[in-house]
């Protein structure tokens, strides 16, 4: 790789805080940018990788592969199980079964990979291409002779750490709570081949399965690439408050005990898929290997300052963090940092408030404010419901208009345009060549979803 340092310019140094994915992929980047670089970690890269949980399922899509590709990185889509689509259930508030659809990626795919293994990975080519990595637990008074020392400072310590140096931005910020209890656990014991969720999708364990009932929640598996286990699935469930998910979910204290619970929420509500989660195992190897919190999805300022004054930029879910329903956070956070390593890397001034604030506000434009909407629209927020419940249904008449819609995933950028049932219409007019009133006029209750028939002793695991 080349330094994109201009001739007769002296290195520039960075330091980065946090050592997560985020952290990781940006101190990688403006390593190879010609930066000098010092990574700051509370973990050394053993204890990063095996001490703690993923910070989530971490699902990507085309548009954030792009920008690891921009940033001479792996993204996994040839070592992970592909995603080539999502398969969506949704049940009212009797358990009546509503919606099926099956939404196909459209030119793209989707890669879950365990963040450990993606920041361990990042970190030992940090280090072999000459980074300096810091263990040691960055107080605010510690920030502010670090930011005196380096040319640009970047907080990448998640959604707690070093976040509350950044204001929160109160219009982009429309909850004061999480709108969800997660849980989630990874398996094994089941493949990815097409008898796997066969009666979701002729693409069978290529394809997640999402299911949403309008009083619990929503359940998710997904093929995942865990760090010990290799190819696996994930499961993550979201609760509403005061549901009875919400009960079940509390009670976790372990991978098995959160097994456990998975499995009976599958058998008393998600009957239809339950072959497959009884033939899951959790990894023996991976203590870790769940999770169960909240998320307040909030957007906080780009920049921020030290105690002494000195201006740091927020990256990653030091930024936003966003419930994980429309897998928004991750993928953020690295079409963030590759945005900041491109623009310092030909940037010649100083990395001031004025240059921190610019990219920030242009990288909202381009994804985050998106990614926020796309969030607000899977959760169900009464603003969009209207718009939600038209897309969706629109979707389980047309399969053009359901890969349109899982396609928001991968871009949110549509999803900006649309504010009223109009702009909604229009959408599913445009994406399905017919007008919208006489396509969703065709709307009917799917009645009964397809059972699953599956046997874990013809399938491969
Ligand atoms: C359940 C769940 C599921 C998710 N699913 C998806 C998904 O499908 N798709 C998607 O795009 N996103 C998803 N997300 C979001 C995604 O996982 C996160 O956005 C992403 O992993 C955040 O990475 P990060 O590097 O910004 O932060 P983190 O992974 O939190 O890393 C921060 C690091 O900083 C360290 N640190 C903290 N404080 C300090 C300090 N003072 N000094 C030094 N180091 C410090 C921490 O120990 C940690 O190592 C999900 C989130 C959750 C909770």
């Amino acid at each position: 790789m080349t330094s994109q340092n201009s001739a007769g310019r002296s290195t520039r140094t960075a330091a980065i805080i946090g050592a997560g994915q985020t952290g990781v992929t940006a101190a990688l980047g403006l390593l190879d940018a010609g930066f000098d670089v010092t990574l700051y970690s509370d973990r050394d890269q053993r204890a990063l990788r095996d001490d703690v949980p993923a910070t989530g399922t971490a699902l990507e899509f085309g548009e954030t592969q792009q920008a690891e590709a921009a940033l001479g990185l792996d993204s996994y889509t040839a070592r992970a199980p592909r995603h080539t689509g999502l398969s969506v259930r949704i049940a009212g508030p009797e358990r009546e079964e509503l919606i099926a659809f099956d939404g196909h990626f459209d030119g793209y795919v989707g890669v879950a990979v365990d963040t450990r293994l993606k920041a361990d990975e990042r970190l030992t080519r940090f280090l072999e291409r000459g980074g300096r990595f810091v263990v040691e637990q960055v107080s605010p008074a510690a920030l502010d002779p670090i930011a005196a020392a380096n040319d640009l400072t970047l907080v990448a310590t998640g959604r707690g750490g070093l976040s509350e140096l950044f204001p929160i931005d109160a219009e982009r910020s429309v909850y004061d709570a999480p709108q969800r209890s997660l849980l989630t656990v990874t398996v094994t014991g089941i493949g990815h081949d097409d008898s796997v969720f066969a009666h979701r999708s002729r693409a069978g364990g290529g394809h997640s399965g999402f299911s949403i009932f309008a009083d619990q929640g929503e359940g998710w598996w997904g093929p995942y690439l865990h760090k010990d286990a290799g190819p696996s699935w994930a499961f993550l469930g979201w609760a509403r408050p005061g549901s009875e998910w919400e009960r079940r979910f509390a009670a976790a204290d372990s991978a098995d005990s959160a097994h456990r619970i998975v499995q009976e929420l599958y058998r008393d509500f998600i009957d239809w898929d339950l072959p497959e989660v009884l033939a899951t195992q959790t990894i023996a190897e991976d203590p870790h290997s769940w999770l169960k919190g909240a998320v307040r999805p909030a957007v906080r300022s780009g920049a921020g300052h030290t105690a002494g004054g000195h201006v740091v930029g927020s990256l990653g879910d030091t930024s936003a963090a966003y419930d994980p329903i429309a897998g928004q956070g991750a993928q953020s956070g690295l079409i963030q940092a590759q945005r900041l390593v491109a623009a310092a890397a030909v940037h010649d001034g100083a990395f001031d408030e004025a240059w921190l604030g610019g990219q920030y506000a242009a990288f909202l434009a381009a994804r985050g404010d998106a990614a926020n909407k796309v969030t607000r629209l899977f959760l169900g927020d009464p603003e969009l419901a209207d718009i939600g419940n038209q897309l969706f249904a629109a979707a389980a008449v047309d399969s053009r208009v359901a890969s349109a819609l899982v396609g928001l995933l991968h871009r949110p950028q549509p999803l900006l345009g649309i504010d009223s049932l109009d702009a909604a219409n229009e959408f599913i007019t445009g994406v399905s060549g017919e007008d919208a009133a006489a396509l969703l006029a065709r709307f009917a209750p799917a009645g009964r979803f397809d059972r699953s028939a599956f046997s874990s002793t013809l399938a491969s695991a």
